[in-house]
């Protein structure tokens, strides 16, 4: 079976497993690298989004997703009410799941999880939006594949546990930064964290991104000197992995 991992900048993938398309968290149209417009999607099976920040649920391109190709809505239940009581979406098209739980998703196991979400900033780019919270992690299992999805995270013991249950192939891991309140080194340690309770072979750094990736360098620099194994994504958009 294939199983195949694109980043479209920020933290919007496509995954492509035998003839499945996923999209995750596509902001894709106000993402000034992401090298795909919502307009040139031509189909997609499904569109997961981990919670309702802006550059998760995209600002609308999420829904327009679903909406031009069909594909079913997978998101926590806040923001499915949000769409469908809005006529966004049919109550048909959405899925709706909770941290804590295991569905079938079209064919294929999925977990979420709970994965607490760091303090937002408070302005109104954050607040003024759909439901932004809670904020669910995706555990896939493609075949004997596992994808990780943590969304938007801070280190906590979940991850640990996660870790122990499952032999993560690739997790996406959030890096923060200056624009969450925290300093590059304290963002960089916290991704390292949960990559090593996670322990993944593969791990994509998602959100931030910097022209020559300097800070997923010192991410996986960081990771070396703790002897954690792992493969380090770099951040070029477009950058497809076989998983
Ligand atoms: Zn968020």
């Amino acid at each position: 079976m294939d199983t195949k991992v694109e980043w479209l900048g920020n933290a919007a993938f496509r995954i492509t497993h035998d003839s499945k398309v996923f999209f995750v968290d596509p902001w894709l149209d106000g993402n000034p690298e992401c090298p795909l417009a919502v307009g040139q999607v031509k189909y997609a099976d499904a569109v997961f989004v981990t919670h309702g920040h802006p550059g998760h649920w995209g600002r609308g391109d999420s829904v327009k997703i679903a909406v031009l190709t069909g594909a079913l809505y997978v998101a926590p239940t806040e923001l499915c009410d949000y769409f469908v009581a809005r006529e966004m979406l049919t109550d048909n098209q959405v899925f709706r799941v909770e941290p804590g739980k295991q569905y079938e998703v079209l064919g294929l196991p999925l977990e979420v999880i709970s994965a607490p979400h760091p303090p937002v900033p408070k302005q109104p780019v954050w607040l003024a939006e759909v439901p932004g919270e809670p904020n669910c992690g995706f555990v896939w299992r493609f075949g004997p594949k596992v994808i990780f999805n943590i969304g938007d995270a801070e280190p906590d013991p979940v991850f640990e546990e996660i870790g122990k249950r499952y032999q993560i192939d690739l997790a996406m891991v959030p890096l923060w930064g200056k624009g969450m309140g925290i300093s590059m080194e304290q963002g960089v340690k916290n991704s390292a964290d949960m990559i090593a309770a996670l322990k993944p072979s593969k791990v994509f750094p998602t959100n931030r991104y910097e022209k020559d990736n300097p800070v997923v360098k010192l991410l996986a620099d960081t990771l070396r000197e703790r002897g954690v194994s792992v493969e380090v994504m770099s951040q070029k958009i477009g950058l497809t992995v076989e998983v």
